[in-house]
């Protein structure tokens, strides 16, 4: 079975884990929340000898997509993601270059993704869940083959997402992790938007927030 490769490079100020991802069969890859620091970004891609087929976004914050447009018009790679809900933060991330990103884009997708719909790189195939709390259009994306999920700012080691940004919600947040992220099984591997990797297992074991019940 073809094997998912993972490469993690922090980007801006707020240590953004912009994540590549590629397929070992056929060295596709997808370059998922680009938030910043492109030369970054771009060595890592050629250290990894892949080419990047697609960006994928997991929502709309300016950490997560600001160097998004600029990344597509040089490889010219079609966006893929987040929620539709997520537009209104995608039209003005440039608003949020305040946060210290330096040349932050507004950026329009070019597929929008919903719950059920499932992406591809190379030979690899990952499911959309649509998880609102964090943001109104976050999403995880999760390939059950490679028991490995990119969960954003949904859920972190030891923490989840903030709910007190616009469009945020605490409940809908954690219904999130409960009906979408716990059933995907405890073995999964999770690439968070900050900080480091854990697995399902462990977040449902010691993560203070999900110990206190959902
Ligand atoms: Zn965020
Ligand atoms: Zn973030």
């Amino acid at each position: 079975m073809t094997k998912a490769k993972a490469l993690i490079v922090p980007v801006t100020p707020f240590q953004q884990n912009c994540t590549l991802l590629w397929c070992e069969t056929t060295s596709r890859a997808v370059v998922i929340d680009p938030g910043g620091d492109l030369p970054r970004i771009e060595d890592a891609i050629a250290q990894s000898r892949v080419t990047v087929d697609k960006i994928w976004l997991t929502h709309g914050h300016v950490d997560h997509v600001g160097a998004a447009a600029d990344l597509k018009a040089k490889l010219k790679v079609p966006i893929e993601g987040p929620h539709r809900a997520d537009l209104f933060l995608l039209q003005h991330v440039e608003t949020a270059a305040s946060f210290g990103i330096e040349n932050a884009s507004n950026v329009t997708p070019d597929r929008w993704l919903e719950e059920k719909d499932q992406v591809q790189v190379g030979e690899l195939t990952f499911d959309v869940l649509h998880c609102p709390g964090h943001s109104p259009g976050s999403i995880v994306y999760f390939s059950p083959a490679q028991r490995l999920a990119i969960v954003g700012d949904v859920l972190f080691a030891g923490s989840i997402g903030r709910s007190d940004l616009p469009g945020g919600n605490h409940r809908q947040l954690l219904n999130s992790i409960r009906d979408k992220l716990l059933p995907m099984g405890d073995d999964v591997a999770i690439i968070s938007g900050h900080g480091p990797t854990s697995t399902i297992g462990r977040e449902r074991a010691s993560n203070p927030f999900l110990r206190s019940g959902l």
